[in-house]
């Protein structure tokens, strides 16, 4: 009963204790606020950035056109009118006059290879070459044990300046790799940077595959991963080879949702109709490639299958009017040719139109989708394919700050223009990794008011890189020209 009473005791002093330290906590705040310039109304938690009088395409679902962006830290927190995000605007708050560019969310590359199958570039040097095609976050979906080790390395010395989702391989044409990724959990989190997406299987071979796995094989090596807990991505591009998979996804999943999983199918070259149906059921995720199947290979296809096996490829329009979770991919750098910009990979998949000329044929052109539905396959919906949609994808509060602003807007300039569409700042968590002009956009705000000279975070790091001898080249080419003279093997070591 004592030691109650003294419980209580302390408990009222402590009452009374904190209502004293709020009456002085009020009246300073009173204080303070009547000698404060009206001119200048105090901002309770000022932004670190802001970037107003844009378009803002927030690739949200409803009500997707905003005028401006405020960031503190590496997080999104605020989207809206001038008016309402520079109200956020302290002394502290860096601001950029975006004078009516193009603002949305950082581009997600849903499938490549562009770390691990680098030729003799650094690291650094393609990182710094997706920076300034606007790439945020990239899916490497052959990441070996040597992989995963030099990303780490990379990633512990602060060189991985963009995001990676890792995809352990399970297999590589007849080869079979074990358990060895059971070291990792699923979804295991390095960095905010370099991240366990999930794992890979090769169902079938580049391009018009030979199947190699059995039903029962490749059933049991699906189910040990989706039991563990992984999300499994599968190179498939014939038909034959999607029906593997979808009984493999069918019989692992045993009724339960994809939501939870987001298995995919890789490439999905050739699809039938009631495969589409069957995709949409499942709710297996169908990563293709914006990149491919462009006026370029149409010769290469017609030549090679059979006429009824034509129109079963490159289904990208057939895909999402069907209802299929979809997501957008380079496969960089296999392609014809190689296309790692994601402005020439979006103009691809809306005309179809390769860079020698030739006119796309009928089952290409049919197949064409819609700009906005381009954008969406490499932001929001490439979130969802490695279950990120609620941390990134879209511009949104709450969300990471991982944006890239344009010259142009893609969805108001004639689609032949894409090309020369300027990346003109790339923001990741944040931090500008990549400015393009950056005299007007990084270094001095136009801005009125009291703020008129701003740096933006990490343009200190851009400048001493541009400055030492490492080899790491800046120059921005147009997003037009390909970066790497990337050789075009028929058929590349690691394909898919
Ligand atoms: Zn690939």
């Amino acid at each position: 009963m004592k030691d109650d009473e003294g419980i209580r005791g302390l408990t009222r002093r402590r009452w009374l204790l904190s209502i004293l330290v709020t009456a002085i906590v009020v009246l300073s705040l009173v204080t303070i606020f009547a000698f404060l310039p009206r001119t200048s109304p105090p901002v309770n938690n000022p932004a670190d950035l802001i970037l107003f009088n844009g378009t803002v395409l927030t690739m949200e679902p409803e009500d997707s056109e905003k005028e401006a962006v405020a960031v503190t830290g590496s997080h999104i927190v605020a989207v809206g009118t001038d008016a309402q995000v520079l109200a956020l605007r302290g002394d502290s708050t860096s601001t950029i006059d975006l004078g009516g560019r193009t603002l949305l969310p950082g581009f997600i590359d849903s499938h490549g290879h562009r770390i691990g199958d680098r030729d003799e570039l650094t690291s650094q040097a393609v990182i710094q070459g997706a920076l300034a095609e606007g790439w945020t976050s990239l899916s490497e979906l052959f990441v070996d044990q040597g992989r995963l080790d030099d990303l780490r390395t990379l990633d512990e010395a602060g060189d991985l300046r963009i995001r990676v989702n890792a995809y352990l391989p399970l297999s590589w044409q007849l080869e079979r790799f074990g358990t060895w990724y059971q070291a990792y959990e699923p979804g295991q989190e390095f960095s905010p940077n370099l991240r366990i997406g999930g794992v890979k299987i090769f169902v079938d071979s580049w391009l018009w595959g030979e199947l190699l796995f059995s039903q029962s094989e490749l059933n049991e090596l699906v189910a040990e991963a989706h039991e563990a807990g992984y999300q499994i991505a599968s190179h498939t591009t014939v038909d034959e080879s999607l029906d593997l998979i979808l009984n493999a996804y069918e019989n692992a999943l045993q009724g339960a949702s994809n939501e939870l999983y987001r298995h995919r199918a890789e490439h999905v070259v050739m699809v039938r109709d009631d495969q589409l149906e069957r995709m949409r059921e499942l709710g297996i995720v169908a990563s293709f490639q914006l990149t491919w199947f462009h006026s370029n290979w149409a010769e290469a296809v017609e030549t090679e299958l059979l006429t009824e096996d034509v129109g079963k490829v490159a289904r990208w329009h057939d895909l999402l009017e069907a209802g299929v979770h979809a997501i957008g991919g380079t496969d960089f750098p296999y392609g014809i040719p190689a296309t790692s910009s994601a402005l020439e990979a979006i103009h691809q998949a809306v005309t179809r139109m390769g860079d020698q000329g030739i006119p796309p044929p009928s089952w290409m052109l049919d197949q064409r989708i819609r700009v906005e539905q381009a954008l969406r396959l490499l932001t929001i919906d490439a979130a969802y394919g490695t279950a990120q949609e609620k941390v990134k994808g879209s511009l949104v509060e709450g969300k990471l700050a991982d944006l890239v602003v344009l010259s142009e807007n893609p969805l108001t300039i004639p689609v032949e223009q894409f090309p020369d569409i300027d990346v003109l700042l790339t923001v990741i968590g944040g931090t500008a990794e990549h400015c393009l002009e950056y005299i007007f956009l990084c270094e001095e705000s136009h801005a009125a008011g009291s703020v008129d000279k701003v740096t933006v975070k990490g343009m200190e790091s851009n400048a001493s890189l541009a400055s030492d001898s490492s080899g790491i080249e800046l120059t921005v080419l147009p997003a037009a020209e390909s970066r790497y003279a990337v050789p075009e093997p028929a058929r590349p070591a690691i394909m898919g």
